[in-house]
């Protein structure tokens, strides 16, 4: 089912991101959390695409595998950076066919090590994929929104701009980037607003289960972590940062549902405890 359908009759959707295991050992842990998580009746679950197309193939067979194995509405993110419009042709016809019908519009990044021979040069932003992807119709599509701003951006007045640019390109919603402190959150939907973004605009949450991880994760995406949660965290037990961590997205949660969110999505990183930890905190039940 597409998400903008979802959206427009639900108050609140649950989500869940996933990404292809590298490794086949891996698959047994994927398998276990869809296992586990699918039981918390999400409205779609989404599953990543490696950085310049590096899990293009496993990214559309975990998609259609999850989509037809465990009957969950799924959201393929799709990048566009290192892609020609033929590339990204190809995954849509066979999204098309196989009946996925969301698709989480990116530009991503290219990795250092890409040959610059392979670099395509049909699409240059994420707005550029948006239009491409609804002209040929049949998709609800998603792009990527950043509350603290993206890491090239000039300027958070930019930034919002570029976001609106995507949606007035045809997104019907947005997923924010994983932030800790609400606030970024709030102001950002005050941006959003203030230049006339009228689609809903999902918080992506990372439960913090260790913080030399969760570091390593801010500096990539130029988020920040409160200070605040870091002198929690530091010197801490394994165990006791899990629950530190989990109990802290509980809070951040309920923050949010009680600000009316349009929506919760869970990075769960493969993992399904702190995910499941956190959802029983804000009282939703498995079946
Ligand atoms: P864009 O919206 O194109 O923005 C990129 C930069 O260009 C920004 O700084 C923006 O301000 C600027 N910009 C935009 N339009 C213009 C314009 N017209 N002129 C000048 N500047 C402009 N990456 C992956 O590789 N795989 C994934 O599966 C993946 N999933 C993600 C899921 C979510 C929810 C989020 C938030 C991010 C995800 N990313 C993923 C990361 C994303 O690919 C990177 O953050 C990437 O650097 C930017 O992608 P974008 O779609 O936001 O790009």
């Amino acid at each position: 089912m597409k998400i903008s359908e979802i959206l427009e009759s639900k108050k609140m959707t649950l989500s869940f991101e996933f990404f292809p295991p590298k490794k086949v050992e891996n698959e047994k842990i994927l398998f276990d959390t869809i296992d586990i998580l699918k039981n918390y009746n999400p409205d779609f679950v989404s599953v990543t695409y490696g950085a310049g197309g590096s899990t293009k193939d496993k990214t559309v067979d975990w998609t259609i595998r999850i989509l037809k194995d465990y009957n969950l509405n799924v959201m393929m993110h799709l990048t566009c950076i290192a892609s020609s419009k033929s590339d990204i042709d190809v995954i849509l016809e066979i999204l098309k066919a196989e009946g996925v019908e969301n698709i989480l519009a990116l530009r991503g990044d290219i990795p250092k090590d890409f040959p610059v021979e392979d670099i395509k040069k049909d699409f240059n932003y994420a707005y550029e994929l948006v239009k491409y992807i609804r002209e040929k119709n049949g998709f609800s599509i998603g792009v990527a929104g950043y509350p603290e701003g993206h890491l090239e951006s000039e300027s958070l007045e930019k930034d919002i701009e570029y976001l609106k640019l995507k949606v007035d390109s045809g997104a019907d919603f947005v997923i924010t980037q994983l932030f800790f402190d609400n606030n970024y959150y709030f102001e950002f939907l005050n941006r959003a607003v203030q230049v006339g973004i009228d689609v809903p605009i999902i918080p992506g949450i990372m439960p913090v289960v260790n913080l030399s991880q969760v570091q390593r994760f801010v500096e990539m995406c130029g988020a920040t972590v409160p200070d605040e949660l870091v002198k929690k965290l530091e010197g801490r037990t394994p165990d006791d940062m899990y629950k530190i961590g989990v109990e802290y997205a509980v809070l951040q949660c309920k923050e949010l549902i009680e600000n009316n969110v349009r929506g919760l999505h869970f990075y769960t990183l493969n993992k399904y405890n702190a995910t499941k930890e956190i959802l029983e905190g804000l009282g939703y039940a498995a079946e």
